[in-house]
């Protein structure tokens, strides 16, 4: 749990771990909660949301760095069944987010499905009993169906540093602070530029001794429109759910045209460029300075940040930004590759997260006796509705493959997917089949449109490297397109895109050949 937790977290989650359930649930971040609740709403009791930490949360548990804050307005990024009107920003910051999600965990009545300590460590199809052996912290549970929730931004990654192992001082990740450590009066290196270091730079800054940030690519960066909401517009939301859904179809129209600059109309990124470049020009006054962190790619290739106090904290007289890239860490210094040597006492990673390689895909081996990872090796991360995978009967994932989004709300993205699950879940009660698997023919199809349609937006043809990209430079992250579309998409869970299998049958008919059960 994160060291500023104040919080009782409920006894029931250290409940015994259930033997056998139909849904296994694995995270208790948005997905996971959004799941139990889909569940819930159809009348499933039978499911356990396995959790590996102490709480709930996910990745607004496990962020607690100084300044951690949402850059999705609140009233956006919020689950639509349980619009909040007492956010105190327009942009909240992590604890509130994390309050939310424990809100809403009580008083939806998830809270008695959560066991916590139950991180997953393998998932293995059992193609005979035609259910998935889950092997836990905490025991074994046989499902058979298994969500994972476990997201993108799940498992910290850690730059491979020449050196980094004979460091003497303290080094920890943005996604896991050492809330112990005291960095007054510190040097302190900071290595990244994401969307977390921009948010916790200038916390820090004003009260460490020295700041060096090591750059490797400036971000575009955007004014922060953050505001507290006044008592008066508080309570308009809390009196007037008018007021509310107004506020949040306002927002969600305003987030979503951003898909015109970044997919369909090259040309609308300029005006945005020029603010972007305006705000730099007016917050950074060295013009050296200013050229570092002047993008030399197009605006929307990597996330926009928005901020309003990082590119001033960079300008402070105990800050400085190298972007000569790093030859060596040695016990009290960081080289960079001009071979300048910089003393430091702390090194902090804002090195962001494994996302195009997903530990848990490590962890579940589905028919074939493959895990995710190496079919995923073999294919590129890929999905049908970025949810089910060909090869993997019975596993649905939520922000899986392609369904990332550099413009709007995850949650939203969340919601449209946990929709496909329950009507799957439905299709196959409806069918009396105790398994479904995407056909690889439908998946292929939809991954090749995928493919061709993100070839010509900014994330792809930006002139960036970014966290989309895979290592073969496929972007197997972003959905390329409006979320409405992805919605409309998700709305309704097609048999004949499946294999569906009643308990004891054959996957795979005689001769290898694979067959369709007709709807
Ligand atoms: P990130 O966006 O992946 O940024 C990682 C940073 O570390 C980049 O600047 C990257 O440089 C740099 N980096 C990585 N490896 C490096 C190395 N070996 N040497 C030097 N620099 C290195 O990670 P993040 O900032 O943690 O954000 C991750 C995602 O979390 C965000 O994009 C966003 O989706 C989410 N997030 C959201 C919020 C929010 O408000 N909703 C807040 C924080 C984070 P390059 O750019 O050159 O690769």
């Amino acid at each position: 749990m994160s060291p500023t937790a104040t919080h009782a977290v409920p006894s029931v989650y250290r409940a015994a771990l259930p033997d056998e359930v139909r849904v296994a649930i694995v995270g208790s971040g948005f997905s996971g909660l959004g799941m139990a609740k889909g569940l819930l709403d159809d009348g499933e009791r039978d499911f356990v949301v396995l959790e590996r930490a102490d709480d709930i949360g996910g990745t607004w548990r496990d962020n607690s760095y100084p300044g951690c804050a949402c850059d999705v307005p609140s009233h956006m990024y919020s689950f639509s069944w349980a619009q909040n009107p007492n956010w105190t920003r327009a942009f909240a910051g992590q604890e509130e987010i994390w309050a939310y999600q424990r809100d809403v965990a009580a008083r939806f009545g998830i809270n008695p499905y959560v066991r916590t300590g139950a991180g997953v460590t393998d998932a293995t199809w059992d193609d005979d009993e035609q259910r998935w052996t889950l092997t836990t912290d905490r025991g074994v549970v046989r499902a058979r169906f298994l969500v994972s929730g476990t997201g993108p931004l799940c498992e910290p990654k850690y730059p491979d540093l020449p050196g980094l192992d004979r460091f003497e001082g303290t080094t920890f990740h943005s996604a896991r602070w050492d809330h112990d450590h005291d960095l007054s009066g510190k040097r302190v290196a900071v290595i990244g530029t994401g969307a977390s270091a921009i948010q916790f730079v200038p916390r820090i800054q004003p009260k460490v001794a020295s700041l060096t940030l090591f750059q490797r690519t400036p971000p575009w960066i955007m004014p922060r429109p953050d505001r507290p909401i006044g008592r008066l517009e508080g309570l308009a939301y809390r009196r007037l759910p008018l007021a509310k859904e107004l506020r949040r179809a306002r927002l969600y129209a305003e987030l979503e045209s951003r898909v015109l600059p970044f997919a369909y109309v090259p040309q609308l990124r300029g005006p945005a460029k020029q603010l972007a470049l305006r705000h730099l020009r007016k917050q950074v006054k060295d013009p050296a300075l200013r050229a570092k962190l002047t993008p030399d790619y197009d605006l929307g290739c990597k996330r926009v940040l928005l901020s309003n106090d990082y590119l001033p904290s960079l300008d402070a007289d105990n800050a400085e930004v190298v972007t000569a890239g790093i030859r060596e860490v040695r016990e009290r210094s960081i080289v960079d590759a001009d071979g300048v040597e910089h003393e430091v006492d702390t090194i902090i990673f804002g090195t962001g997260f494994h996302v195009t390689d997903q530990p848990i895909a490590d962890a579940i081996t589905g028919r074939e006796g493959h895990t995710l990872a190496e079919t995923w090796q073999r294919t590129g991360m890929q999905a049908h509705r970025g949810c089910t995978i060909a090869g993997f009967p019975n596993v649905f994932m939520l922000v899986g493959p392609n369904t990332g989004l550099g413009h709007n709300s995850i949650i939203y993205m969340i919601e449209a997917q946990v929709t496909y699950v329950r009507e799957a879940l439905k299709a196959a009660a409806e069918r009396g089949a105790a398994s479904l698997e995407v056909r690889p023919d439908v998946q292929t199809a939809e991954n090749d449109a995928i493919q061709a349609r993100l070839r010509k937006t900014v994330w792809n043809d930006g002139g960036c490297e970014s966290w989309y990209l895979d290592e073969n430079g496929r972007n197997t992250t972003l959905w390329p397109d409006f979320t409405f579309v992805f919605r409309e998409r998700t709305k309704r869970f097609r048999p004949e895109e499946h294999v569906m299998r009643d308990a004891g049958e054959s996957h795979v008919a005689a001769g290898g050949v694979r067959e369709a059960v007709p709807a």
